[in-house]
């Protein structure tokens, strides 16, 4: 396993991380200058902007885009619903081109509003999805899979485990060709007793990293993550099954925190965020 100990230039941040608190140009500054070598920004920061010069600004700091964060949520009501979520993710691909993002996030939705129909759900991602491939393969835009703990089934994402995940790919892209991958997150797939057989089904297929806690007692499910090491996560353990999986992309930290880490100065929590990296992942 890789020794993240004075490697800073092997990990990224995600920009959530810091709370949409600063603007993009001032994030992208702040993350070159404590050394690491990524960073995921999120539409909302980008969307509106000149991209090509936020583009430009991430070339010149040397920082790669590991992801483009994130899709649109999938499942509609209507076929004008779907129509216009799915036109919503082809443009956010084509921006991540222009960001030079080695991979577009799709966290894909729950159930549409009023449904109680999860097939129909997962249905529709995985039209859904062949879709957005099909445009990712265009713009040379990865499409990464990012499956979410199943406590988010409702409202966030239908796509709950690894093994549905990798289903999914089997089935769009049997040839098992490399524009369709998984975006693993260990908030999301550390409880699954099935953890180490479904990371090795991944092998190859693994196309982002991200890092969090669980914290034992947990205020909100979403906005309520930890900073690597105050949790209940064995962080180094599933790192060592990503990359004996063969995964050497970057280690991405992902933390929404409302009440605690985004309240603090951004530069303070880079300095944290480097320093868990080195010790507790
Ligand atoms: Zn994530």
């Amino acid at each position: 396993m890789r020794d993240l100990k004075g490697h800073p230039e092997l990990c990224a941040i995600n920009t959530a991380t810091l709370g949409f608190t600063a603007r993009i140009d001032k994030v992208i500054d702040a993350v070159a200058r404590h050394g690491f070598g990524g960073i995921a920004p999120w539409r909302r920061e980008v969307e509106g902007q000149d991209i090509k010069a936020i583009a430009r600004q991430i070339r010149d700091a040397k920082l790669k885009v590991t992801g483009y964060c994130r899709s649109s949520f999938i499942p509609a009501t209507t076929v004008e619903e779907f129509r216009a979520n799915v036109a919503a993710n082809k443009k956010a691909v084509a921006d991540a081109a222009i960001l030079g993002a080695e991979s577009f996030v799709m966290v894909v939705g729950g159930l549409a509003q009023g449904s109680k129909d999860l097939t129909a759900a997962r249905r529709q991602v995985a039209e859904a999805t062949a879709e957005l491939l099909a445009h990712g393969k265009a713009h040379g835009v990865k499409i990464a899979l990012e499956p979410l703990h199943p406590v988010y089934a409702a409202d966030r994402s239908c796509l709950s485990t690894i093994d549905e995940a990798l289903d999914l790919c089997d089935r769009l892209v049997p040839d098992g060709e490399d524009m369709l991958g998984i975006c693993l997150d260990v908030y999301h797939i550390w409880w699954d007793p099935a953890l180490a057989r479904a990371i090795e089904r991944a092998r190859g297929r693994i196309t982002g990293f991200h890092v969090c806690d669980w914290l034992r007692v947990t205020k909100d499910v979403l906005n309520d993550r930890g900073m690597m090491g105050d949790g209940v996560i064995d962080i180094p353990a599933i790192r060592g099954m990503v990359e004996k999986a063969h995964y050497d992309g970057l280690v991405e930290v992902e933390i929404f925190s409302a009440a605690d880490w985004w309240t603090r100065p951004i530069e303070d929590t880079l300095r944290v965020c480097k320093e868990r990296l080195a010790t507790v992942c």
